[in-house]
């Protein structure tokens, strides 16, 4: 089928005021994470704002079409987005678009693409050969198990057996020497893949709005992440953070470490008996929650 566009007018308006580029006319920004990892920032959308102001205005423009005349007492920029964000009124949050490259560990990458709002294009490890990258923390900083959840927890393990560790972590680079040669000798790239660890190194475009990018946050720069892909989200905050402030503070201050009450919670507080359930699991969460608050 022809489709004929040729009569169609394209009027090419320009900005009404002056305008910025918010990444300050770089290709990209970079935040290095551990020894191999990468959180590049390769794109905003609006990669230009009025001066004077941020990307935040993008935010605003579109909580404008919907409330209308409506904003009159919240029409302070500011005002409106901490208000937004405090309603949950996400849409206009949406307006606002980031693309990444991130290298990071396979590990790391299960969990992130749970996510499932983001457009992700991974590298191929079918196609090309894997980088000879791999993540090993430093024996100073190997977790124990927690013994409270089934989590890593804070306390590091005793240094002998930190060492044992990262021994057996060190065991990946005997592993692709291998993979090297069964590739120099035919071996098909998708199947010689297979035999590497999960601390092999991927990477990948990541584009996502910024409503979705900030759920993703709360949930990955929260306490019972895992550490390495809490370092992975605190570098995209901090990239973020300049081109949003005023989101991105507004974010910190009602959503990161906000804590949720259920209605059985609130009629605890409230009638101060306790919590009404016989579930332990529950009970653990109420008394962190009540450390929390100081209760
Ligand atoms: C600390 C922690 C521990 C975890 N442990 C496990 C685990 O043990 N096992 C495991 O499998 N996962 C685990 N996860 C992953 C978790 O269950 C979620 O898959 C992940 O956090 C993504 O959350 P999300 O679905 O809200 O995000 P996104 O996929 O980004 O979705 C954002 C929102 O969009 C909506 N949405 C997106 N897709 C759909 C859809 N198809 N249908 C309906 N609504 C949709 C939902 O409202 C969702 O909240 C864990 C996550 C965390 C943070």
């Amino acid at each position: 089928m022809n489709v004929d566009v040729s009569n169609i007018r394209i009027e090419k308006k320009e900005p009404e005021g002056e305008m910025f580029d918010v990444m300050g006319g770089s290709a990209r920004w970079e935040v290095k994470v551990h020894d191999h990892g990468l959180v590049a920032l390769c794109d905003v959308m609006p990669r230009m704002a009025p001066v004077g102001k941020t990307a935040d205005f993008a935010i605003v423009q579109a909580a404008r079409v919907s409330y209308g005349q409506g904003t009159k007492q919240v029409n302070e920029d500011r005002g409106l987005i901490r208000y937004l964000a405090r309603h949950r009124h996400t849409t206009p949050f949406e307006m606002v678009e980031f693309k990444f490259h991130h290298v990071m560990p396979i590990f790391v990458a299960r969990q992130w693409i749970r996510h499932r709002t983001a457009n992700v294009n991974e590298y191929s490890a079918r196609y090309s050969v894997v980088k000879d990258r791999f993540y090993k923390p430093s024996v100073q900083s190997v977790r124990k198990q927690s013994t409270v959840n089934r989590q890593g927890g804070d306390e590091l393990i005793d240094e002998m057996t930190a060492k044992e560790f990262c021994d057996y972590l060190d065991k990946a680079d005997a592993l692709y020497a291998d993979y090297e040669k069964l590739l120099e000798k035919g071996v098909s790239r998708e199947l010689a893949r297979i035999g590497l660890p999960v601390n092999a190194f991927t990477e990948w475009y990541w584009k996502c709005d910024l409503h979705n990018l900030l759920h993703f946050l709360s949930l990955r720069m929260d306490a019972h992440a895992q550490q390495e892909i809490r370092d992975y989200a605190t570098a995209m905050f901090a990239l973020i953070q300049p081109i949003v402030p005023i989101a991105a503070e507004a974010f910190m201050d009602y959503h990161l470490g906000a804590v949720q009450l259920s209605r059985l919670e609130v009629e605890a507080i409230k009638s101060g008996q306790g919590l009404k359930t016989e579930n332990k699991r529950e009970n653990a969460e109420w008394e962190e929650k009540k450390k929390s608050l100081g209760l």
